[in-house]
Formats: C-alpha cells, structure tokens, sequence
C-alpha cells in the first residue's frame, strides 16, 4: 500500500507534505529532522477499522514502529489499542492516553518488572512466547494479587519471505511456541490458577509483500484453535500479528483491504481478529529531511555527504534496506543528473543512506529520505556523540515541534566524573 497521491505532492516542483513545504519544515527546525503526517497516519488506520466491517475486530498498533507521543495520541484519539514489546512501551502509551484495556504486551523476555508494572495497569492481554515465562507470569500475577489474560504466540513455521532479519515465523526464529508445543502449553496454562486463557496469537515477520503466508499461518493457527476446543479449551480471540509490508522501492505490498479480507475468511465467527500493524500504519506517513554537506569524488565513487547518518536510519546499513531519496527543492534542477552515494558523518563505512542514486544535487541541498516514518527514530542512537533530531508533526498547514532536538549536554547529563583526588 502506498500513502494516498495528497500526503505528498509538488509544488512548483518543490516537495510538500500535506499543505506544509518541506523547506519550511526545515528552515524552522533545522536538519536532519523528522516529518510525521498526520492525515497519513489517521487514513491508514481507518482504512484498517474500517475493512473488517461488521466483524469483531480490534487494531493495536505495535509501538516498536514509532512510539512518539504524538503518533500514539493520533492513534489513541482514533480508539486504537496499542502493541508493545516493553515497559517503556506501556509506559508511553499511557503518558501518550491509550487505554490500557487494549493493549497487548508482545516480547519474548518480558522481566518480571515488565510483568508487574503490566499487570498494575490491567493490561488487556499477554502475549506469552514460552513455558517458562508462562510460570513466571503466573507465580508474579499471584503474587500482585490478579489473573493475567493470557494468549500463547505460537510459531506456525511458514517462510514470510522477507529479509532473514524481520522474518519471525520460521521454527529456527526465537519467536513464539513451536506449533507441536502449544496443546501441551495451553494444557499448562489452562491449570494455573492466576492465568485466564483468552486468546491465540501470531506474528510471523515484517515487510511481507505477499498473502499467501498469512493465509498459510491463519490456517495453522485455527487448526490448533479447533485442537484446543476438542480438548476443552475455548479461546476469543485470534491475534494475527503485523507484518504488512510497505512500498519502498519496487514492492507491490497487498491492499489493507485484500490483505483484512484474507484473515477474515481464515478465521471464522465467532473470534474476534486481532492484529497489530506497525510499519504499514506509519512507515510511509513519515520523512527524514537531510541536508547534502558536501559533494566528494574518489577515483571510484561520487559521495553526498549528508547530515543524517545511520545514527537517524539504520535500515540501510542494518537490513540493505532501500529508501526513495527526493530532492525537495529546485535549487540544483539545473545540475547533470549523477549516481551518488548518500553518506552520512558517522566513523563507519557502513554509514549509509542510499547507493547508486541519480539525483541532481548541489551542496547544501535539502533531500528527503522517504518512507522514514517507521523504524526511524526509534532505531536512532547517539552514536559518535551526535544529538537526535527534532520530530515534527504536519497537520494540515501546521507543524507541530513533537519532540525537539537533543542539546550536547543531554548527551551526558546524566554521567559522572570520578571523584576527586582518586
Ligand atoms: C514488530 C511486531 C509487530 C509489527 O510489525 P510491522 O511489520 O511493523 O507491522 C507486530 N507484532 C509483533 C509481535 C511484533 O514483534
């Protein structure tokens, strides 16, 4: 799916988000910086609210993609539930004013910290990846004195076939029960008396371009669901994960609505369908906005040297992930067409953000790193001591600072020198 034509377009050949020119975003909060559109964020999750109709259903975004504050509060307004995979996660979800009752704690080492700070707030539902953490659940609900809903993710061993590193449904991974465990595992669960079972839940990898492993994976998991109704275990609801990929390059991802249409003929009525996108919801909804430093040939090469790095996006270095790179003015409309590398500042020659590019560029260009909304930020680090950009929000013509730059001292705020004299 791609974001509607009116998130972005042109103007006077300059790049524009919603009604906001890009060069305005960064001539008022510098570069690199982060611009989140909200109209993209609100239409995607409604296309998702709205393709399932009648059937009981409930969207719970998976933070991990983009837990700004704002995202979630766009979201929250919207009645979406929430999938996390930490305390931090929940954490914000609630100073963000989401509902606790929706949301859904996904991971496969949640402490036993995680546990109680997520059973204090009556978290809608655990989603358990093994025995052990099973005991550990129950043994901490007992003693804080609550009875965890509970669904076990099983592990349908189906191929996403998408990058090894996001792939999540395959025996090898870590993730989830192993389809032959999981009677035995609901047995267990069904007998300890601080767990309530509500639930079956998968999720079998990111950036999935194709239905046919949903489709494999549902059937999987609602043969075991009738396997565990046989044995007198009732479960309502089927969590179906996330994992609907985006267009970055060339990819050709499944309609939210074929893909919804998909899982709702897998999993009949009664069972209410959950799922948990993260990266179609605001992967395309976003930007990373860059200024080209410097222009620099080697023998070999044409470099743009850009002020965002790995530090800003690590999908490049980390997964050869493939980002659309825009100029966003007209400034160097009149420069050759060249093949560049896109570099940043960072001490690694892994540091980079596109390869092979034919843009028209100049030095001090701005460009726009495209599809930046998911896994952007949130990856970011503060590698060779450089602050984290600012975050904007566009809502219509106006932008809203949603978290501002980091100053160098917040670098180190926070540490210490040694005392004196030893
Ligand atoms: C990462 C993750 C998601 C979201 O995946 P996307 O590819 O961003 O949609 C959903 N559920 C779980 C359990 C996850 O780990």
């Amino acid at each position: 799916m791609t974001v509607s034509a009116d998130i972005f377009r042109r103007h006077n050949g300059e790049l524009w988000m919603e009604d906001v020119a890009l060069s305005a975003v960064a001539e008022r909060f510098d570069t690199p910086c982060y611009v989140y559109s909200r109209a993209a964020l609100e239409s995607v999750w409604r296309r998702y609210d709205r393709a399932f109709g009648a059937r009981r259903h409930r969207v719970h975004y998976a933070v991990k993609a983009n837990g700004n504050l704002a995202v979630l509060d766009t979201l929250a307004r919207l009645g979406s539930g929430f999938d996390i995979v930490s305390g931090g996660e929940l954490a914000r979800v609630v100073a963000a004013g989401g509902e606790p009752a929706k949301v859904v704690f996904s991971g496969v080492g949640k402490s036993a910290a995680e546990m109680r700070a997520a059973l204090a707030a009556d978290i809608g539902v655990f989603n358990l990846e093994s025995a052990s953490e099973m005991e550990r659940l129950n043994r901490i609900a007992g003693e804080s004195g609550r009875r965890a809903r509970i669904a076990i993710r099983v592990n349908p061993d189906v191929d996403a076939k998408t990058h090894p590193y996001i792939s999540t449904g395959l025996n090898e991974n870590k993730f989830g029960v192993p389809m032959t465990e999981a009677l035995a595992l609901y047995r267990r669960a069904a007998a300890l008396p601080n767990l309530h079972i509500i639930g079956v839940a998968c999720h079998i990898g990111s950036q999935l371009t194709d239905l046919t492993p949903f489709a494999d994976a549902m059937a999987r998991v609602m043969a075991l669901v009738k396997e565990l109704k046989t044995a007198g275990i009732e479960v309502e609801h089927v969590d179906a994960g996330g994992g609907l990929g985006i267009r970055y390059r060339e990819e050709e991802p499944p309609a939210i609505e074929d893909y919804v249409a998909v899982l709702c003929k897998a999993i009949p009525e009664p069972y209410e369908i959950c799922i948990e996108p993260g990266r179609s919801i605001c992967g395309s909804a976003g930007v990373l906005l860059s200024r080209v430093e410097y222009l620099k040939e080697t023998p070999t090469r044409r470099f743009a040297i850009c002020d965002a790095a790995m530090t800003e996006l690590i999908r490049p270095a980390l997964y050869e992930a493939w980002h659309e790179v825009q100029a966003v003015g007209t400034e160097a409309a009149a420069e050759p067409e060249l093949v560049y590398d896109l570099v940043g500042p960072v001490c690694e020659s892994a540091d980079f953000l596109a390869s092979g590019r034919k843009l028209r560029l100049r030095e001090e260009s701005l460009i726009a790193i495209m599809s930046a909304g998911a896994y952007g930020q949130v990856m970011a680090s503060n590698y060779n001591a450089r602050p984290r950009p600012p975050e904007i929000m566009v809502d219509g013509a106006v932008m809203h600072l949603v978290r501002p730059r980091e100053d160098l001292q917040d670098l180190y705020a926070s540490e210490r020198l040694l005392p004196k004299a030893q």
